[in-house]
């Protein structure tokens, strides 16, 4: 994996609260292709670390660049509109919203980056309504989004057919009846379906049973083989190590050990970060 070209190079990135380093000062690669996971004990700055790199916090440090081009500093919707998507550790998905449509949000994104404006495009709020809360479901203009559905059923389709016997049958339903690990699922395909360069998952089996766990697994595995560059943060470290290619381990902001994941989990400092919580 070493030797493909490098999808992301993240250099000294910085990011403190009021004085608490959360992210402090971390450096590290990701190839294409590669899955790396960042594991670490509650509070280490795993999602402070995806929040950076995805434009929801401003670094106050460092360099982050997804395919030579710095994005560092850049909006939420400008480093999707650079390829990179997400999804968010409590899962975010719009519950007056179908399966379907909540799909679709993702791929409205992916018009509005890559194409000049017309029609849904011309509406830069859809660029936000995935990354705001369920209120901003109001500003969706129901009219124009199904209209759009249309042209764009077949790529949705694709990303639920991933999820076949578990989202299938919901397609058209409310995304409020969801079982949890259905919605965790709608944010995952809704990711997908604007073919990103680079998917960050924060904690994408958080709160799933173990079966759910299992077939999450499954899942990730087939995205990997289709060539997929994932940036994991996950608890579960059997899943972490069926996985990964490589693993950092953080505590206190800092990058702790990283290397081949059954390394990383018996590397003592990494025991260690884990017993003194
Ligand atoms: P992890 O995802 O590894 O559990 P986080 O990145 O969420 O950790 O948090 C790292 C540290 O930064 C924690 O001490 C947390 O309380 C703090 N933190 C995270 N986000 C904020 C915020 N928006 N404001 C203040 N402190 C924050
Ligand atoms: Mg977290």
């Amino acid at each position: 994996v070493a030797d493909r070209p490098i999808v992301l190079h993240v250099e000294g990135l910085a990011k403190s609260f009021e004085g608490l380093k959360a992210v402090d000062g971390i450096s590290f690669d990701l190839h294409r292709g590669e899955v790396l996971s960042i594991i670490g004990p509650n509070g280490s700055g795993k999602s402070t670390t995806i929040n950076l790199l995805s434009g929801f916090l401003k670094p106050d440090a460092g360099t982050i660049k997804l395919e030579g081009r710095s994005i560092a500093g850049l909006s939420a919707p400008e480093t999707s509109a650079h390829g990179l998507a997400r999804t968010f550790q409590n899962g975010r998905v719009f519950g007056s919203m179908t399966v379907a449509q909540n799909v679709a949000l993702g791929y409205h994104k992916k018009l509005t980056a890559n194409r000049p404006a017309r029609g849904l495009q011309r509406i830069p709020v859809l660029r936000w309504i995935p990354l705001l809360g369920e209120a901003a479901a109001s500003l969706v203009p129901w009219p124009s989004v199904r209209r759009e559905n249309r042209a764009v059923a077949g790529h949705v389709d694709a990303e639920i057919e991933r999820f076949a016997e578990r989202l299938g049958p919901r397609r058209d339903d409310a995304a409020y009846t969801l079982s949890y690990a259905n919605r965790r699922r709608t944010e995952i395909a809704r990711a997908l379906v604007s073919g990103p360069t680079l998917l960050l998952l924060d904690e994408p089996t958080a709160g799933m049973n173990q079966s759910e766990t299992a077939e999450m697994l499954h899942v990730l595995q087939r995205l990997k083989a289709q060539g997929h560059t994932i940036l994991l943060v996950e608890h579960k470290i059997e899943l972490v190590t069926a996985l990964s290619d490589r693993v950092l381990a953080m505590d206190g902001g800092r990058i702790i050990a990283q290397g081949d994941p059954d390394e990383v989990r018996r590397d003592p400092q990494v025991v260690e970060a884990y017993l003194g919580k």
